[in-house]
């Protein structure tokens, strides 16, 4: 029985990883599990999977928790300190990070401190804190095994190569729902319009960073600190029927990539199960019905927002942060309505302007650098 925990139990990652235990039952077992705020879900997922602690954000959600579970032995937690507690829980084997957001930070440090192999969803945490936790995942011999798809198909087109054969990472992009589109079309796009992915259905914050094309340039940083690369030996490809998940391209020039019909439960079990592969029951690519596979150069200068993540990456230090944190931020004020489409790359950039860098931030400095770009947003979208 391999022993897991999930950090974002509820969200479209946590409810496809619980598809993947509950067709594995005999194999996976649930060990704890954490969420917002969502405590009528959480308890559903409590009464399935009978993990032994359950962690929501908030006290008042925790306390809601406990009284619909008042029949139950689960433990109950909550706060960065209930998340900090699974990361550490002795038994685990695996800790699934598909939580959105910097606030994974810590409890994926915490969980490779003490040797646990991390399932890593949350993409966040590696743009902002990939120098401090790379090294200290090598250095405590932990596997951090990609959930995100385009760089699992990155990892599995990598096994049984040396690392020294590695010439070029070739990360695709679906394009999102405003391929094709010019600046006058984008700036009057609406969050329903946002939302609308052609090809993946996913939690809402991605499904905006797709839209912007954030999510690819978060995806750039992420792939190079997973496999240790330089920037420009990272090329986006939009390819928008999203088959080919993304590949690699040796010296000899052979490219080997990773193909399969657009479902994250295949990168996702493929973590779970580590060097093994398992059956699954998904829909499988006919390529008499796909018939065609086309390719294009993403238009950065449309979408900035991956322009200005290929500057925060080459700057490095705590300007990967502070693109991160304007993004966060700038995504939930579109989502609710306060800002237009294209004022979230805008507000990134601005607060790239602002921000002085600090080279190598230790996770204090991180979360400062972060703070200070929450505040900065909030005084310019008020004077707005
Ligand atoms: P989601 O919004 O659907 O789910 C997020 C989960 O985190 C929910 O369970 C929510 O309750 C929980 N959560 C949020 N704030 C929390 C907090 N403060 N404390 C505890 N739990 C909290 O998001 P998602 O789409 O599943 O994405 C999760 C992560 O995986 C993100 O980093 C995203 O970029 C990455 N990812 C997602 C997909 C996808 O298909 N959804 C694909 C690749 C990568
Ligand atoms: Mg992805």
């Amino acid at each position: 029985m391999k022993k897991i925990a999930i950090l974002g139990s509820t969200g479209s990652i946590g409810t496809q990883t619980l598809e993947i235990v509950r067709n594995y039952s005999q194999e996976l077992e649930v060990l704890a599990l954490a969420a917002g705020s969502s405590t009528a879900k959480m308890e559903e997922q409590i009464r399935e999977f009978h993990p032994k602690l359950a962690v929501m954000w908030s006290e008042d959600a925790a306390k809601e928790l406990k009284e619909r579970t008042a029949d139950l032995s689960v433990e109950i937690a909550y706060g960065m300190e209930g998340l900090l507690q699974i990361a550490v829980m002795e038994e685990m084997d695996i800790l699934v990070t598909a939580i959105v957001g910097m606030i994974g930070i810590r409890p994926t440090i915490a969980a490779i401190e003490q040797g646990k192999t991390i399932a890593l969803a949350n993409k966040e945490t590696l743009v902002t804190a990939g120098h401090i936790i790379m090294p200290l995942a090598k250095k405590k011999g932990v596997s951090i095994l990609p959930v995100d798809s385009e760089h699992s198909a990155i990892f599995q087109s990598l096994q049984g190569a040396k690392r020294k054969e590695l010439s070029k990472i070739l990360l695709t992009a679906s394009g999102g729902p405003f391929r094709g589109k010019k600046r006058e079309e984008l700036a009057d796009m609406t969050v329903e319009d946002a939302l609308k992915h052609p090809n993946w259905s996913m939690g809402r914050k991605i499904t905006i960073d797709s839209a912007t094309l954030v999510n690819k340039g978060l995806e750039v940083m992420e792939a190079k600190w997973l496999f240790d690369t330089d920037l420009d030996q990272i090329q986006v490809i939009v390819h928008p029927q999203s088959i080919i998940h993304s590949a690699v391209e040796y010296v000899d020039g052979g490219i080997i990539a990773q193909l399969g019909m657009p479902d994250m439960k295949l990168p996702i079990q493929y973590a779970l199960f580590y060097p093994d592969r398992k059956p699954m029951d998904t829909k499988r690519v006919d390529f008499y019905e796909l018939s065609q596979m086309t390719f294009e150069r993403p238009d950065m200068e449309t979408f900035t927002g991956l322009k200005l993540a290929f500057e925060a990456a080459r700057m490095g230090g705590s300007m990967p942060t502070v693109f991160n944190a304007a993004n966060e931020m700038a995504v939930s004020l579109f989502l609710n309505k306060k800002i237009k489409f294209l004022q979230i790359a805008e507000l990134i950039q601005a607060s790239m302007e602002h921000h002085k860098k600090v080279e190598a931030p230790g996770v204090e400095e991180i979360l400062a650098a972060e703070a200070e770009t929450y505040e900065y947003i909030r005084q310019v979208v008020k004077q707005a």
